[in-house]
């Protein structure tokens, strides 16, 4: 019985604890334009690929990083541009991808995650033109994803019970209430 009761524990520990592996496969070979249209494609790896016979240049090219981003239209003052293999269609199966972050004075780009990439901060400068600051950051993987953890929490649809919040988060239930109506 103690076996058995020990081998349960250490199979929920195991589970509570598996590995997050977060990242797209290595590359599987040099260039793989994405197109959207599959009926002149010749592999398939997750998107399908161009014809490497039909690249061209603009397969790996994005204009506008250099603009700021209009961060007057959410309420967290900031605004993020994202350059992934949705806006560069060669990114497809090389793993990495990048963002542009502007910020207003006070603005922020609010506590979230990415689930199928880790993240790093490449460049940060205050002062930059109209907006307050910019930041770029790159991330492992060509379509990174984004939870962002208030929104997820309490502006989920359907809502999580506002009792179970209350509790999690050790709250009034009336600011529970307050913030799942502020999504
Ligand atoms: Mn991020």
């Amino acid at each position: 019985m103690k076996g058995v009761c020990f081998l349960v524990t250490v199979a929920l520990m195991a589970l509570a604890s598996s590995l997050a592996s977060a990242s797209d496969p290595s590359p599987l070979q040099d260039t793989c334009v994405a197109i959207d249209e599959p009926k002149d494609a010749v592999f398939v790896n997750g998107k399908f690929c161009k014809d490497p016979n039909l690249t061209v240049a603009e397969d790996f090219f994005f204009s506008g990083l250099d603009k700021p981003g209009n961060t007057s239209i959410n309420p967290v003052a900031s605004n993020v541009t994202t350059v992934n293999v949705e806006q560069i269609k060669g990114l497809n199966t090389l793993g990495i991808s990048m963002v542009r972050i502007d910020y207003e004075p006070y603005g922020q780009n609010p506590p979230h995650t990415h689930p199928r990439a880790t993240e790093g901060l490449i460049h940060f400068q205050f002062n930059v033109g109209k907006t307050n600051a910019v930041a770029i950051a790159g991330l492992s993987s060509q379509n990174p994803g984004v939870i962002t953890i208030a929104n997820a929490v309490f502006g989920s649809d359907p809502p999580i019970n506002a009792d179970v919040l209350t509790r999690a988060f050790q709250l009034d239930k009336n600011v529970v209430n307050y913030l799942q109506s502020r999504f």
